[in-house]
């Protein structure tokens, strides 16, 4: 099946579930972009469309789609103009097939441009899938979609690629704009160059002269006056004439601090998203994506423990993975869990340390926002469920009590109960997306 008859199936389940005029309406002009890495993108003719859908039903169109494909699936929801027609327009480098046949090429030193930064190699999940779509969007539409683009998150959670990725693919895709990717250090440096030497105008040229400027970690330019001036006109003279403008930051537009309120109103003038640290699914995903990219092997087992593990960002994960492959290869060994703990310095023998039921109740209490007596006691209230049966599940699936002991600490409940609680959380452990993100939360907290 290609990509266009799957989706017309999708639409065609969609139909059953939703009236008609809303069908007409939202989804006769989407399409399927792609459907890689178990993110569907979805291409909706315009920004009202696109917040409709993702608002209202993006649940149901995920569960269509799971089911068709038998997996867990994100959407991504990007603007794409359906072609005349109804050809599927490809949109260059979201094809896995067609990006890879691109030849490497080395870093650019004119354009800043580093190749090993793509939207081949980023790895899509709940932490930065808006970021994400948003970037699309602006490839597609460079100077129109958002301007400027702002992005902003804590170190290693993957701005820097994200900004390339997006460098790298309007370069591809519309060949005749000027792209300049830089860091503001970059531009400082080349700016207090420029006053010396006597070659301002040549600086002006260089930045002005662009149709998409990049610059990355712009909060370094807090304090720096004659910076913040030098680009405050080069933000103006772009924007005026529509010349797409894409920034980061590790924190948000506002709360730079020394820099002057014109530019931190011109930052915040088109779409400001953020990138969270990964959870426990993407950093698998990235440490797949890793693998791959060195050639590495790791069987699942050893993926899944590290990360576990390694809850930081995406660099740190990167750099403690290339350490575990390059020390198992030069011990011609291979990096299976037992060499991923060692590595880490885990006992083999010990489970990855011991929380006491106790411990358990208070951070499911603390996650959802409740009393642990509300959570132990007998009150039927509907906000109570889902805490309790996920302190039941975690007690014995994590800490493997018995249901009787369960029932007993949980202010003594039948063990039928319990085991109905339990189960009703497996279940839908492999089907909701936000449930075991909670999960990974809560576990998280646990055990660090
Ligand atoms: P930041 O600029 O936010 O500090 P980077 O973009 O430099 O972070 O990312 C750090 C490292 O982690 C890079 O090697 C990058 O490729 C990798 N990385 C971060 N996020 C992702 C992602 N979503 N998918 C794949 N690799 C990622
Ligand atoms: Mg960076």
């Amino acid at each position: 099946m290609n990509k266009k008859e799957f989706w017309q199936t999708i639409l065609s389940d969609l139909q059953v579930s939703i009236s008609k005029p809303i069908f007409q309406t939202l989804f006769s002009q989407t399409e399927l972009q792609s459907l890689e890495k178990n993110v569907a993108t979805i291409g909706c003719p315009n920004p009202y469309i696109q917040k409709m859908i993702e608002g209202r039903y993006y649940s149901l169109l995920k569960e269509i789609i799971d089911r068709r494909t038998k997996k867990d699936n994100s959407l991504l929801f990007i603007i794409a103009k359906p072609k005349k027609k109804g050809k599927l327009r490809e949109v260059g480098p979201l094809f896995e097939s067609k990006a890879k046949k691109t030849k490497k090429k080395a870093f650019d030193k004119e354009t800043g441009l580093n190749p090993r930064y793509t939207f081949t190699t980023f790895v899509v999940g709940n932490s930065n899938n808006f970021a994400h779509a948003a970037a699309r969007a602006i490839v597609q539409n460079p100077g129109s979609a958002y301007n400027p683009f702002f992005i902003w998150g804590g170190v290693g959670v993957g701005k820097t690629h994200l900004m390339q990725a997006i460098g790298q693919a309007i370069a591809e895709q519309h060949p005749d704009l000027k792209v300049l990717y830089c860091s503001s250090e970059t531009f400082t440096n080349e700016l207090v160059y420029a006053l010396q030497s006597k070659t301002i105008s040549r600086f002006k040229k260089k930045y002005r002269g662009v149709d998409i400027l990049l610059v990355d970690d712009i909060q370094f330019i807090a304090g720096k006056e004659y910076i913040q001036e030098e680009f405050f006109h080069t933000f103006n003279t772009l924007h005026m004439s529509s010349k797409q403008i894409v920034l980061s930051s590790d924190r948000k537009p506002e709360e730079i601090p020394k820099t002057e309120q014109r530019l931190t109103s011109r930052f915040m003038g088109g779409l400001t998203v953020d990138i969270q640290p990964p959870d426990y699914e993407m950093r698998v995903a990235i440490i797949k994506q890793k693998c791959q990219e060195k050639n590495g092997q790791m069987e699942e087992q050893a993926i899944d423990f590290l990360a576990q593990r390694v809850t930081t960002n995406a660099r740190e994960l990167e750099g403690i993975l290339f350490r575990i492959l390059t020390r198992a290869e030069s011990q011609n060994q291979k990096p299976d869990l037992e060499f991923v703990r060692n590595f880490l310095g885990v006992k083999t023998k010990t489970e990855p340390k011991k929380v006491s039921p106790r411990r358990v109740i208070s951070q499911v209490a603390k996650h959802f926002n409740i009393k642990t007596s509300d959570l132990l006691g007998s009150c039927r209230k509907a906000r109570l469920v889902l805490p309790r049966q996920v302190t039941m599940y975690l007690l014995r699936e994590d800490l493997e009590l018995p249901l009787m002991k369960i029932g007993e600490i949980l202010g003594g409940r039948d063990h039928t109960t319990i085991i109905h609680g339990v189960d009703k959380i497996s279940q839908k452990f492999s089907s909701d997306a936000d449930l075991r993100h909670e999960i990974m939360l809560i576990k998280e907290k646990l055990y660090e």
